[in-house]
């Protein structure tokens, strides 16, 4: 999994968030602009009904009007005998019709006698003579019939002075017109007449543009104006007038006033502003939430990165290489060949991190890692387990011979010096490693795993820096190790399993023994010989080391008493070292034993040096004091650093036998030893060195000014019996020949 990279992160809004967005927002435009279309066609619908009753009221005002007017001149004695009782046509033109054509306007009035015969007639405004019975032929006719035959109706009622007044929409001269007709009777009652005898005053208003004209100024109404076709423009009304008897006589057409248009085209302008700040803030809110969305997907991407992977290295973490191993496993049937496991620990990695500090460990860790990628290629899957642990998973073909280089190539890179910012920083590797073919049987991951942390500890208690791999054996060894407590307990009881042997001390000048070093050994009854490397841990865990110590000193100085002159080293736990009662039990065995301070040399090991307890460095000047010997063991593996011999001066300084064993290869262990002897020697320390086995190793460590030399090129461990012989034989100058002899004693 690569590390997040913010650019490949999804750039959009998920659809899931877009769609209802968008959905929501073109709901809501439709919304409103469909309420605001709906609302403002709505009120022009309204405005239209209005407009058309005050239109319709406009026109039966008209009518009542007329009717009001021709009943104030028909109803009227001065009427009645200028018409009919006493003609006379100057006061009818005085008196009606120039006041009727001047102050109202109409366009025609004319007076008939009971046979509907025209008496006097004005036409526009003069006097026009029309033929006798000219009203019979005119559109007046029927009005009149109608009129008649409503007068007759009404006579009864009245007594031939009850006015009747007609009026309706009429076609005069294919011309609109509202015609008024309206019998001719006495105001007063003072005179009578003859019912159906009755005169008549028809009064004719054309329909045209100055009719439509006063309406528009009276009413307020746009461009109103009478028509015989309907206009089809939508901004216009019609409103259809009709006579009496329902005939279509003419249109009355207007300029529609549209409220709502006017709203909406105001409103308009206003709306699509609105809808562009809406549309605007939504793609804000969109923009912000694809940041959101991204941010979270970045988030999801880290935290996913980082749960599967360690911060330091970038390398897979524990979980998930365990998750891809047993993937791996899982789907072994179709991977090629074998998988083979394999388990990394740093040797001296804690000694690093506690001497330089956790800056440079952390820079160490990460160049291990490097270093890993660069000698198994980027394609292996490489994981760091924790602290100084790595795991590797290698797939190759169950025949390959190759693991075995693969692990040493892999031991040889980590054992280069580590050039730290500020430091050189040498460790080593050790590999637990298990394997597991096509064809066998399930095994899960964490199965393997557990085995190949067996075949580490081997590799570990094997001397590090070395690759094991895992056998079965070894699994009952550590189970073993669970035993061991209470097996060693009970050793320590008995004096049959637990024994002490001596190496010997060789000069290097003189190639004579000049002491040994006591070692423990554990012969089990059922397991065998059991290492020091296996139980010593486990006597310090336990507090056991107490009385272990105290059997091999006790053993040791038996030995030292009867051999005065020689060194007789015992290795020192720290646990021992932190004991206030220690100096005590040291000094009462030699009193008991009877041994020289003097020959007696404590090997304490570098952690001690870091230990800033009191009573180890009480112990410790308290020896000295006494003449004890002070050695360091196992120089070189822990903190190597010269700087805390100030703090606890030792005598000597044992190199540790994993730089000895490189020496022969010219490897960089050859100047790390010499600059060993040299800085010793400067301080006054002398120096041994451990595991010396070849000849040309103790020359070149004697070129170098070493010491003393111990290994198996002089001896091993022997018996008391046998290290007795030794130290007795006068001849014991031990060159590679008499190693032999010696060796062959020990056997
Ligand atoms: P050490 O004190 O460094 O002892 C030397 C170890 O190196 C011994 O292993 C010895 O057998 C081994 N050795 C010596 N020469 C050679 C050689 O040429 N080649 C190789 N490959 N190995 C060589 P051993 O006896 O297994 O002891 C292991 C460690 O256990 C000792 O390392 C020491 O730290 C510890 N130990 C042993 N006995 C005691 C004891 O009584 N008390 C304490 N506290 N630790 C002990
Ligand atoms: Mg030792
Ligand atoms: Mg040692």
């Amino acid at each position: 999994m690569q590390p997040p990279n913010p650019s490949a992160i999804r750039r959009h809004v998920p659809v899931a968030v877009l769609l209802p967005v968008v959905l929501m927002l073109a709901l809501a435009i439709i919304t409103v602009l469909g309420f605001v279309v709906w609302s403002t066609a709505n009120i022009d619908q309204r405005s239209l009904e209005r407009q058309t009753q005050s239109v319709s009221r406009v026109i039966q005002a008209r009518r009542d009007q007329m009717q009001m007017q021709a009943a104030s001149l028909a109803v009227w004695d001065e009427t009645l005998i200028n018409t009919k009782l006493a003609f006379n046509a100057n006061w009818i033109e005085r008196n009606l019709a120039s006041r009727m054509h001047a102050n109202f306007g109409y366009d025609a009035l004319v007076v008939v006698d009971e046979a509907n015969n025209p008496t006097y007639a004005m036409v526009d405004g003069f006097p026009v003579i029309l033929p006798e019975n000219a009203s019979n032929n005119t559109p007046y006719r029927t009005l009149l019939a109608d009129l008649r035959a409503t007068h007759l109706q009404a006579a009864p009622i009245g007594t031939g002075q009850q006015p009747v007044i007609l009026t309706d929409f009429l076609l005069v001269d294919d011309r609109p017109a509202l015609v008024t007709a309206a019998t001719i009777v006495s105001d007063t009652g003072a005179l009578q007449q003859q019912p159906g005898t009755e005169y008549v005053l028809v009064l004719t208003r054309f329909l045209d543009t100055t009719v439509a004209t006063e309406i528009n100024r009276q009413y307020a109404i746009e461009a109103g104006h009478f028509t015989m076709t309907s206009g089809t423009a939508p901004d216009q009304a019609v409103y259809p007038i009709v006579n009496n008897a329902g005939r279509f006589i003419t249109f009355f057409q207007w300029t529609l006033d549209r409220p709502g248009q006017t709203v909406l085209s105001q409103t308009i302008p206003m709306l699509s502003v609105t809808f562009l700040v809406i549309g605007g803030l939504v793609l804000l809110l969109l923009n912000q939430l694809r940041r959101y969305a991204e941010a979270l997907e970045a988030g999801k991407h880290f935290s996913r990165y980082q749960a599967s992977h360690d911060e330091l290295t970038g390398l897979p973490n524990r979980s998930s290489f365990e998750a891809e191993l047993a993937r791996r496993l899982d789907g072994r049937g179709h991977e090629v060949g074998t998988i083979s496991l394999l388990m990394l620990d740093l040797d001296r990695f804690k000694q690093v991190n506690d001497t330089l500090g956790h800056q440079a460990g952390d820079e160490l860790i990460c160049a291990v890692a490097d270093r890993l990628r660069a000698v198994l290629g980027k394609d292996t899957l490489i994981a760091r387990l924790g602290g100084d642990e790595f795991g590797i998973v290698l797939v190759h073909n169950a025949s390959d011979t190759d693991l075995p280089q693969t692990s040493q190539r892999v031991i040889d890179a980590i054992g280069q010096p580590f050039e730290l910012h500020h430091y050189k920083a040498h460790v080593g590797a050790s590999i637990g490693i298990v394997s597991i073919d096509r064809g066998s049987e399930e095994v899960g991951s964490s199965e393997l795993m557990r085995k190949a942390d067996i075949a580490l500890y081997e590799a570990k208690a094997g001397g590090r820096n070395r690759a094991m791999v895992y056998e079965e054996h070894m699994n009952e060894m550590l189970q073993l190790q669970h035993t061991i407590e209470g097996e060693l307990r009970e050793a320590l009881q008995r004096d049959d399993q637990l024994s002490v042997v001596f190496q010997p001390l060789v000069s290097q000048e003189t190639r004579r023994v000049v002491g040994a070093e006591a070692l423990s050994r554990w012969s089990h009854p059922k397991y065998g010989q059991i290492s020091p490397a296996r139980f010593i841990p486990v006597a310090e865990n336990t507090g056991l080391i107490e009385a272990l110590g105290e059997f091999v000193l006790r053993r040791a100085c038996e030995l030292g008493a009867n051999a005065p002159g020689r060194t007789i080293a015992v290795n020192i736990s720290p646990t021992q070292l932190r004991n206030p009662q220690f100096s005590h039990v040291v000094f009462d065995i030699l009193h008991r034993t009877g041994m020289r301070p003097s020959d007696l040399e404590l090997e304490i090991t570098e952690s001690i040096l870091l230990d800033d307890e009191h009573v180890s460095s009480q112990n410790l000047r308290t020896f000295r004091t006494a003449g004890i010997k002070i050695a360091l063991d196992d120089f070189g593996t822990g903190y190597s650093s010269l700087s805390y011999l100030k703090r606890y001066p030792v005598d000597r300084i044992k190199i540790d036998r994993s730089f000895v064993s490189q020496l022969a290869e010219g490897h960089v262990s050859v100047s790390i030893t010499q600059a060993i002897v040299t800085l010793a020697h400067a301080m006054d320390i002398e120096v041994t060195a451990e595991g010396v086995e070849t000849e040309i190793q103790a020359t070149i460590l004697g070129q170098m000014g070493c010491n003393v030399l111990q290994g198996f090129l002089f001896s091993s461990g022997v018996p008391r019996e046998k290290i007795v012989d030794v130290f007795a034989d006068p001849a014991n100058a031990l060159m590679s020949r008499g190693a032999r002899s010696v060796k062959a004693m020990a056997r």
